[in-house]
């Protein structure tokens, strides 16, 4: 669904140092969600806790993890069917920097075998 609302121009509120808005209203949203912090993690206001991740409510009704929404934003929205994975281990964090897109065995194989090395 994302496809059919997603306007052309979605990266011009990219730049090197963060996340500016750009004026289409959910986009200004979610940029009003993230908090660029030193360490380069984009921190998502309104977490519910501790090791959770950000969630959004979407203007075509779904309820989606925010890192999800800002990485389809920036980069890439074919991640349908796809794991994002946190590099930064910071479940809060929307950087897409931080985020791989995996395939769910690709990510279930990277953090079993960190567990074994571990
Ligand atoms: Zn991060
Ligand atoms: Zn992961």
């Amino acid at each position: 669904m994302w496809h059919h609302n997603k306007p052309s121009s979605v990266l011009r509120g990219k730049t090197s140092d963060g996340f500016v808005t750009s004026d289409s209203g959910f986009e200004e949203r979610v940029g009003s969600h993230i908090e660029p912090q030193p360490d380069g993690c984009w921190l998502w206001r309104s977490v519910a806790g501790k090791g959770r991740y950000g969630t959004v409510n979407t203007p075509w009704g779904t309820y989606e993890q925010a890192h999800r929404v800002v990485y389809s934003i920036l980069v890439d929205d074919d991640i349908a069917g796809y794991h994002l994975h946190h590099e930064c281990r910071n479940k809060a964090c929307v950087n897409p920097a931080h985020l791989t897109k995996l395939t769910a065995s690709e990510h279930t194989k990277l953090h079993a075998d960190e567990r074994a090395a571990s």
